[in-house]
């Protein structure tokens, strides 16, 4: 169905569509601002695209995909980024400065996991 395609196909921030961070199985979303506000200012720091590999996950995705059970991905707390020609240590330190409450390193797999947890913050490095 062409209305379909459509589906969460609008700019939410100047560099942002929602499409962007739906659940990739049934086109679901949860966003939260404070996650879109930090995105944003990565964003303008990096002055270049900020590509969201994982968004928002329902829960029968988040399983799919091997997520831990409480992931922050399945309330709209969390996105896995990819940015280009930058090494992922340099991204790291900014996305430090702009002080996301959780921060996964994967090296081996070249992205981040940021989040706008309410808890304490959290690191962690695979
Ligand atoms: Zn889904
Ligand atoms: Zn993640």
């Amino acid at each position: 169905m062409q209305m379909l395609n459509s589906i969460n196909n609008l700019k939410v921030a100047s560099h942002f569509k929602l499409s962007e961070f739906a659940c990739p199985c049934c086109n679901l979303v949860m966003l939260h601002p404070k996650l879109l506000a930090k995105l944003g200012e990565l964003r303008n720091v990096l002055e270049r695209p900020v590509y969201i590999t994982s968004g928002y996950r329902c829960f029968r995705y988040n399983q799919k995909v091997g997520g831990v059970a409480n992931s922050y991905h399945c309330i709209g707390l969390a996105a896995d980024i990819k940015v280009k020609d930058i090494n992922l240590i340099s991204l790291l330190e900014i996305c430090e400065n702009i002080d996301f409450t959780g921060i996964g390193f994967y090296e081996k797999k070249n992205f981040l996991h940021l989040d706008v947890r309410p808890t304490r913050r959290t690191r962690w490095r695979e």
